[in-house]
């Protein structure tokens, strides 16, 4: 075949190729979209000086809330000692993760694969125990033990994460990271019974999370005005029990969005909530 009818001949292959690749590449696949969706968020959480403050700001006003609910208990007790009170020990709960625990380079690394959550990928992550502290909660609630508290870890991690979870706390040094003060996911992700089980015998003083159901399960519904209607039913016991911490990466608010499913699932249901509110 000579070079005048052989380089027709390959471009027409090479074009037929393009034309089929073109034709059979598959549309861009939803986990990756989805993953990257997040970006911003994992952005701000990561590496914000905004994020970073937020977490001090919070973890300083967890401080004074608790020393003036301490001061408050004290005097009751004063006043109910004449009648021969017993004397409840006192606790803080708080959530681990994006409470006391930083994941944000789970997340970071999970973009970077153009992946979104995988337990598989979230066990490997929580088995090296290598998370930092939250700013400012390690400070906290080495103050809560000074100050006569209790605390309780209260998370949706598994039951199979215990040993390397306690290694992560056990190493950054936060205080009562034992087995009887960390309480994991046992079926369900709602707190309210293991919040319960602490309260039969402590006075639990505050709560600090980064979620509302850290505090509250009222909190998982959010069909009435995504949730805020309940914040203002609920606002003066949130005032004096509860210090919320910043997470734009996860949580109630996009689950009440993107629902459950699969990625392509979620993806789609973000974009009919963006389609369907112009504003
Ligand atoms: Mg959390």
């Amino acid at each position: 075949m000579n070079a005048r009818i052989l380089l027709p001949a390959l471009l027409l292959i090479a074009g037929c190729r393009g034309t089929r690749e073109a034709a059979v590449s598959p549309a861009p696949e939803a986990m990756p979209q989805l993953a990257w969706q997040g970006a911003d968020a994992v952005l701000w959480q990561n590496t914000s000086a905004e994020a970073y403050w937020l977490y001090r700001q919070g973890y300083d006003q967890a401080t004074d809330r608790l020393e003036l609910r301490l001061q408050e208990l004290d005097e009751q007790q004063q006043m109910a000692d004449s009648a021969g009170s017993d004397h409840r020990p006192r606790a803080v709960i708080v959530d681990i993760d994006e409470t006391v625990l930083d994941n944000s380079p789970y997340q970071v690394n999970a973009i970077r694969r153009d992946r979104t959550f995988d337990q598989n990928d979230w066990r490997a992550w929580t088995d090296k125990a290598t998370a930092k502290a939250c700013p400012g909660a390690l400070e906290f609630l080495t103050h809560a033990e000074e100050l006569g508290c209790e605390v309780f870890y209260v998370t949706n991690r598994d039951v199979r994460e215990r040993a390397s979870t306690l290694k992560n706390l056990v190493d950054l040094g936060f205080p009562f990271a034992d087995d009887a003060h960390l309480l994991l996911m046992e079926g369900s992700s709602d707190k309210t019974e293991r919040r319960a089980r602490i309260r039969a015998t402590h006075e639990v003083v505050l709560l600090v999370g980064d979620q509302l159901r850290d505090f509250s399960e009222a909190f998982k519904d959010r069909s009435s005005n995504y949730g805020k209607d309940a914040v203002d039913a609920m606002a003066d016991s949130l005032s004096r029990y509860f210090i919320l911490l910043p997470n734009p990466m996860y949580g109630s608010f996009r689950d009440a969005v993107e629902g459950k499913g699969t990625d392509a699932e979620k993806l789609a249901r973000r974009k009919v909530w963006f389609q369907s509110h112009g504003y």
